[in-house]
């Protein structure tokens, strides 16, 4: 199982659930929101080589810890993945929005300066504007869109940029998300729980909710769970050899 996008260190149980992720083998791309963040969530990782630990600053919160951009670029250096970063532009957000760009682009720069990283983004609302600030920056590594929710067209830019995606069950649910997925090609696509943000029949999703994901992306291309899974374990396997 792959979770490619999980906030271990927002469930009320953290270390439960990076234990039972060792129980039952999930490999998680554990992000983070606060560059402040990144010290206490590396350490649920300990003893745990399923779990990656991304550095992150998100969208949301950008203005707000503006000041941390600095602890960023200090902490950049050592890790290899990056996210949840990104841009949103949903009404709510849109009162920050030339901070989170000013943010974005310094965090691009410095992924870029460091020789390339495998970042995970949030695009909500922001897909065009996602996708133009990666294409100035051709050597910040690889982007992994999560929950993608832009348009075809937008996809198909994102595509021929070379970006990946991770999809959960809420994003196959829906009519618009399947289309998409259908137009990714299987070689970039990973699974993801978005936990514990997204809930599914009331409780915050697991990272181990990925295998329901699986099943679901089984039934979009018409294959058996165990095939899809293999998709998958190939695919983070590449995904970690884009960057040197
Ligand atoms: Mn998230």
């Amino acid at each position: 199982m792959i979770d490619a996008h999980c906030h271990i260190d927002l469930f009320p149980n953290p270390e439960e659930i990076a234990k039972q992720c060792i129980d039952r083998q999930v490999t998680v791309v554990s992000v983070t929101t606060t560059p402040s963040a990144y010290k206490g969530t590396l350490a649920l990782a300990k003893a745990n080589p399923l779990i990656f630990t991304a550095l992150g600053l998100h969208p949301q919160i950008a203005e707000q810890r503006h000041s941390e951009l600095e602890l960023f670029d200090d902490l950049a250096e050592s890790v290899q993945w990056i996210g949840e970063v990104g841009l949103d532009g949903s009404p709510e957000c849109l009162p920050t929005w030339r901070k989170q760009e000013a943010a974005f682009s310094h965090i691009l720069q410095t992924c870029e300066r460091l020789g390339g990283k495998i970042m995970s983004i949030h695009s909500r609302c922001a897909a065009s504007s996602v996708i133009e600030k990666l294409s100035l920056h051709k050597d910040c590594g690889t982007a992994i869109l999560h929950w993608f929710s832009g348009t075809k067209k937008e996809m198909e830019s994102a595509i021929a940029l070379g970006c990946w995606f991770s999809v959960g069950v809420p994003m196959i649910r829906t009519r618009k998300g399947r289309q998409l997925i259908e137009s990714i090609p299987r070689s970039r696509i990973l699974t993801e729980s978005d936990g514990p943000f997204v809930q599914i029949d009331g409780l915050p999703s697991p990272p181990w909710i990925v295998d329901l994901a699986s099943q679901e992306l089984a039934a979009l291309w018409r294959c058996d769970t165990v095939e899809v899974n293999q998709q998958l374990r190939l695919n983070f396997d590449s995904l970690r050899k884009t960057i040197g």
